[in-house]
């Protein structure tokens, strides 16, 4: 990290105020206590939540970024199990392991998952990780793993926490519907189960790129007649839908595309409230799935397993497709002219 601080107590922010006014700002450099550490950012993912406004403005101003990176810079004298430079992905939102819902695996619904985070926030040069974080957030990465790479852990570890929920089997054909990079995720861990893969999307290019990852078809939502979606299913409509856009013709699609029994997740929502042809869910006996972050296990999985493969390959993508100062804020600020 390249500053022009002289001051080594003072760091630089990126302060969110909308999606086209995000102010450069210098704050005092987070101190931790002895059970907290401090990590110096190395790169932050933009979450596609970071740039929906009508979901970040009413916090703003804020500092956002949760899709970090980085090396531990400062140590608490009680955490024993990280030391110094250490190369880590922390996860902003934790479960405590200790309440109703914990105990009984639904760490989303874990009110500490959804109030905890870290301090200040990703789009930091450092960030003060607290105890809860430390303890059951902080993963070290793969030496082969890189800085960029791990922004893509938090990413595909709510894909992996959003399909638990589905119960994707061999053989089930899965419509994802919106083909961006939660979509690729999806597409990756479906094909992983062996899944028939319809992938869809307005844009071709995002289609062309979803067949690229693996999707058996690649069909243009604004033209899709569930005749084609009957053909590929043997005569009927899909077992499972991901709905991975927020537009409401999506939400649509999903009830049109869905075979009875068959089970939507909303991976994404629209800004308005979504309203259900209830009739018709209720004689095809639909069941509707909403999913939100992801927790500890989903993030191990994501690290630990063959997941990992597929992640390094979305990442590919990311990299050979985007420009990566776009993807990943890494807050140099002599090099952005920012100093
Ligand atoms: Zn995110
Ligand atoms: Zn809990």
């Amino acid at each position: 990290m390249n500053t022009n601080n002289t001051n080594d107590s003072i760091i630089n922010v990126a302060e969110y105020y909308s999606n086209s006014d995000i102010r450069i700002k210098k704050i005092s450099k987070p101190l931790i206590n002895e059970k907290e550490i401090l990590v110096k950012m190395q790169a932050c993912g933009i979450c596609g939540t970071d740039v929906m406004e009508w979901y970040r403005k009413t916090s703003a101003p804020k500092i956002l970024g949760h899709e970090m990176s980085g090396t531990i810079v400062e140590i608490g004298k009680q955490v024993k199990h990280l030391k110094i430079n250490d190369r880590v992905f922390v996860s902003h939102h934790v479960p405590c392991f200790d309440c109703y819902y914990c105990d009984n695996e639904q760490y989303s619904a874990c009110n500490l998952l959804h109030k905890g985070n870290f301090f200040p926030g990703g789009f930091s040069e450092y960030i003060r990780i607290p105890e809860e974080n430390v303890k059951f957030g902080t993963f070290l990465l793969p030496k082969e793993m890189t800085y960029e790479e791990a922004t893509m852990i938090e990413p595909m570890a709510c894909a992996v926490a959003g399909q638990n929920s589905l119960n994707i089997e061999k053989d089930d054909t899965v419509i994802i519907i919106g083909s961006g990079i939660s979509g690729l995720c999806h597409i990756q861990l479906a094909k992983n189960k062996e899944a028939t893969v319809i992938a869809t999307d307005i844009s071709d290019y995002r289609i062309e790129q979803a067949i690229n990852f693996g999707a058996n078809y690649g069909l243009n939502a604004s033209k899709i007649n569930i005749d084609q979606i009957k053909k590929i299913n043997n005569g009927r409509l899909a077992d499972k839908v991901i709905v991975c856009s927020g537009s409401m013709s999506a939400v649509e699609d999903s009830f049109n595309y869905i075979d009875k029994k068959g089970k939507i997740l909303f991976f994404a929502v629209p800004s308005s409230n979504i309203s259900l042809p209830s009739t018709g869910l209720w004689r095809n006996e639909i069941s509707l799935f909403f999913s939100y972050g992801a927790a500890t296990g989903d993030i191990q999985a994501t690290i630990c397993s063959k997941i990992n493969c597929l992640l390094n390959a979305v990442i590919r993508y990311i990299c050979c497709n985007y420009c990566c100062p776009f993807i990943f804020c890494k807050l140099n600020m002599t090099q952005t002219g920012y100093s």
